[in-house]
């Protein structure tokens, strides 16, 4: 080799960001299984296995579910670009950067956003979807369940009420809830959803499952036009993944097997007891956080248990105190996007790392990086806090 370049060696690190998480070892070995082809019988069968996973962790029976080849913006542009068609309008709520992404997107498609807002760190206000809906006749309302950027967690069961009073379709950002939280499409009402594997469920990045109901399957087969992304089109890839195993492009093999088996660790655990992890572990943190001083973005109803925004006290170096982490402790956690940028952290407990100890860990590396900080706090409090919640 004329350029000396040196085996990777990526540093070992604690991921406790905005995704993504860390990789249980299991799922690091399904990744390192031999290829096989695409169309092989074998593969076909874990695509099978993977598909009926996916149903029973989305919690609905259509038909149309499987992974998107790309990341959870490939399942947003893909929900949207098939559902919208040129002059449709759609009524997008907007309460951080991710609904602020899928506007960018409905305009790329040709379709009209209609806006509904609340501050970033706040819940969207149904009865302002209504009034939109109302006024617009939109076909399609879209909102983020799970607000990686500001921490909100958006109850859906008001909203998805109303939009089917009012004959939309509700399409539903589900990156960072699934698999941490329960996601139930059928009982909610769902009719298009798109999720992330390098959030809670603790695969590499790299797909984004999907589901359609019957009704948005007959929004894309009634569409007058074809769907402006080729590699996106589900009218096509709905053809590999259905009985026809019609070839539209060569499957992520290796993704495919990563992701069959954080699946199969989900259901060894069981939803319940991983979604009531989740909520242990945040419920620690937030003990832990609030014994040293420190408080939340959103309001106590509205948080995540899996990205907790914590809001960076005056005078402390919000990108130091990251490092600080990093640097010492190995430990990776998220800073603030957009118009919370330098103004909160973004810490992750998602999946595989959404842990006690992980728990325990950052309290002890954030009270020691605030010390150098010159943040005034009573040494152990947090840490002593965190277990009495556990
Ligand atoms: C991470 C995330 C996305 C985008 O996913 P990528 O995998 O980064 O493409 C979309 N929506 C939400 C809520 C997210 O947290």
């Amino acid at each position: 080799m004329d350029i000396a370049v040196s085996e990777l060696r990526p540093p070992a690190r604690i991921l406790m960001g905005p995704g993504p998480s860390n990789v249980p070892p299991r799922v690091l070995r399904a990744l390192a299984s031999p290829v096989i082809g695409h169309l092989d019988p074998a593969f076909l069968a874990i695509m099978e296995e993977t598909k009926a996973l996916l149903q029973q962790l989305f919690q609905t029976e259509n038909e149309l579910t499987f992974p998107v080849s790309g990341t959870g913006s490939a399942g947003m542009e893909a929900c949207l670009a098939n559902l919208l068609e040129p002059g449709d309008q759609a009524v997008v709520c907007v309460n951080g950067l991710f609904g602020t992404r899928m506007t960018d997107i409905v305009r790329r498609c040709g379709g009209l956003p209609i806006i509904v807002e609340a501050p970033w760190g706040e819940i969207i206000d149904p009865d302002d979807v209504e009034r939109a809906l109302a006024d617009s006749g939109a076909k399609l309302v879209a909102v983020v369940h799970a607000e990686t950027s500001t921490g909100v967690l958006q109850p859906l069961t008001e909203l998805s009420r109303l939009v089917r009073e009012r004959g939309a379709l509700l399409l539903v950002d589900t990156v960072t809830s699934l698999g941490g939280f329960p996601v139930q499409v059928d009982t909610w009402g769902i009719d298009a959803v798109y999720s992330g594997t390098q959030k809670c469920l603790s695969c590499p990045p790299g797909l984004a499952p999907l589901s359609f109901s019957q009704r948005a399957v007959e929004a894309l087969e009634l569409r007058k036009t074809p769907v402006q992304s080729w590699y996106l089109d589900l009218s096509m890839v709905r053809r590999y993944w259905g009985q026809e195993r019609f070839y539209h492009h060569t499957a992520p093999i290796s993704m495919i097997y990563a992701l069959h088996e954080a699946l199969r660790l989900v259901f060894e655990e069981g939803l319940d007891e991983r979604f009531a992890r989740h909520k242990r572990n945040h419920l620690a943190l937030v003990a832990g956080l609030e014994a040293m001083g420190l408080s939340l973005l959103p309001k106590r109803d509205h948080r995540l248990w899996m990205l907790n925004a914590v809001v960076v006290p005056e005078a402390v170096d919000e990108a130091r105190v990251r490092r600080r982490l990093l640097d010492e402790f190995g430990i990776e956690i998220g800073g603030g996007l957009g118009e919370l940028k330098g103004k909160v952290w973004r810490v992750g407990l998602m999946g595989y790392s959404s842990t006690r100890n992980n728990v325990l860990l950052f309290l002890v590396a954030l009270e020691r990086a605030l010390q150098e900080e010159g943040y005034a706090l009573s040494p152990g409090a947090g840490v002593a806090a965190a277990f009495g919640e556990y």
